[in-house]
């Protein structure tokens, strides 16, 4: 079977409505996904929702509904702003779902005949808000050293996967493997963890008593499974009954993550399937936070981005070429509306949509014979892009690949400064001036092409302007169109605001 290449999203926890934070990891997958389609590649692209856990039974009961109920109104908040931010997924996975209960059953019971899962009598401190067992030496101030609030002495028996028993091998695993966890930052984050700490053992049980809402353990039904262990499978169940059949899916290529979930994936995930001797993924990616003004947007700062909002004002595009322009993956990013005006007016206003506006304008009007002849280097910047691209995509380098198309743009701009086409039309310079604006056409095309992932209305409608086909990427080269003959009257990409 031939392997396909796999891109997934954290699973959206539905305890809130979603924010900026999940539009950013989302967008980033699905330029990722239609760059691989793009090049003729088999993709599966899964998101989805996380639906068990107390958190979600405690917003369920807030609001008076079965958590059945809240969680089904939750899942489609979440797929209707993934359809407003043209986000092409192939999946959508709940955890609700019961294949995927299936499968955790399924692994837990395989864990447990090995002996990996057993029961034990534990004394903790648990942080209820993050369904999270300390130990008293983690306390800070006897409170929960993640979110600084109460936490409650429990004694119970649980079970526990046995996580400490993976930590050498773990460590190995990543050393061996410099691009398993990326960027090099949070690579260095986990070694320098696991290479100071004793990894403890997960507890991966919740006594029914405390929480109903959950899957229950195939080896004892007092128990729900913890929130995290059943999430995680989600990668793995989906490729048993949401993936198309026929190629191989796992392991996956790219878990695509937010910083804050980095130790769930890399430790937690990476010993559970170690130990269920399954491979690991290719790469595990956590990016960063927008902050405003430098701070973490939260509900109670009242500083969080609405992306519906700025969709409405600015236009999808723009709103997925900023978040990817704005900063390097992986690193964290200020958001500002000044900063995006300013990339709406001048990147995709004046920059790209007045090339457009002005190549087609020539050539309506000096109306010149399609004639391919010295392209003036813009064939070897395009050609010299396109064979890297898949580089800079497998690092997720997405700001790179911007400023590369930039770069087409900005030459393009500069180079009818310096041919003057309305000079060589007043001067009866008739095939220079078809072979400047069929090198300036065939620019815009490939920019068309290359920019498709990450602004696919836009690219549509470049092509359609341009009157060419919706071409793959796959079919990138400097090669002529026919003629210039269905090209239509410009039309602004970006209106002024
Ligand atoms: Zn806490």
């Amino acid at each position: 079977m031939s392997k396909g290449i796999y891109i997934t999203t954290p699973l959206y926890y539905v305890n809130a409505d979603p924010h900026i934070g999940h539009a950013y990891t989302q967008i980033a997958a699905d330029v990722l996904a239609r760059y691989h389609r793009s090049r003729g590649r088999k993709v599966f692209f899964l998101t989805g929702t996380d639906e068990h856990g107390q958190k979600v039974q405690k917003a369920a009961a807030e609001k008076n509904l079965s958590p059945k109920r809240h969680t089904d109104g939750m899942a489609e908040k979440f797929k209707d702003l993934w359809t407003k931010l043209n986000i092409s997924n192939d999946g959508f996975i709940r955890t609700t779902d019961e294949k995927h209960k299936k499968t955790v059953k399924r692994l837990l019971k395989e864990l447990y005949k090995k002996g990996d899962i057993q029961k034990r009598s534990y004394t903790g401190w648990y942080c209820v808000p993050d369904e999270r067992f300390w130990k008293e030496k983690d306390l800070e101030d006897g409170k929960c050293p993640d979110c600084g609030r109460e936490v409650e002495k429990i004694e119970e028996e649980n079970y526990f996967f046995l996580m400490s028993g993976y930590q050498s091998k773990l460590i190995k695993y990543i050393e061996e493997n410099p691009d398993y966890i990326m960027p090099g930052i949070r690579r260095n984050e986990v070694l320098g963890f696991l290479n100071n700490n004793e990894l403890d053992d997960l507890c991966i049980s919740r006594p029914k008593s405390r929480l109903s809402w959950g899957i229950s353990l195939p080896f004892d039904n007092n128990y729900v499974t913890y929130v995290w262990f059943d999430a995680l499978i989600n990668y793995y169940s989906a490729t048993e009954y949401i993936a198309p059949e026929g190629i191989s899916w796992w392991p996956a290529t790219c878990h695509l993550i937010g910083k804050d979930i980095l130790t769930t994936h890399s430790v937690y995930w990476s010993t559970m399937l170690m130990a269920l001797d399954m491979p690991l993924p290719e790469k595990i990616f956590a990016h960063g936070w927008w902050t405003m003004t430098g701070e973490k947007m939260s509900k109670s700062l009242g500083n969080v981005i609405n992306p519906l909002e700025l969709i409405k004002k600015w236009s999808v595009d723009s709103f997925r070429y900023f978040l990817l322009r704005q900063v390097t993956f992986g690193m964290d990013g200020n958001f500002s509306k000044e900063q995006f005006k300013s990339r709406y007016e001048t990147d995709l206003a004046n920059e790209l949509g007045n090339l457009l506006n002005r190549v087609l304008s020539m050539i309506n009007k000096y109306n010149p014979l399609y004639s391919v002849g010295n392209p003036d280097g813009f064939d070897k910047q395009v050609d010299e892009l396109y064979s890297d691209l898949d580089e800079l995509y497998g690092d997720l380098k997405f700001n790179k690949v911007l400023d590369r198309i930039w770069e087409i743009v900005k030459a393009a701009n500069i180079y009818i400064e310096e041919q003057k086409p309305w000079e060589l039309n007043k001067n009866g310079e008739k095939n220079r001036l078809a072979e400047v604006l069929t090198n300036l056409f065939e620019a815009l095309k490939n920019i068309a092409v290359m920019l498709s992932p990450f602004m696919p209305e836009t690219s549509v409608k470049i092509k359609k302007q341009m009157g060419v086909s919706d071409q793959k990427s796959s079919d990138i080269k400097w090669c002529p169109e026919d003629s210039f003959k269905n090209i239509r009257e410009p039309v602004p990409l970006f209106p002024k605001n």
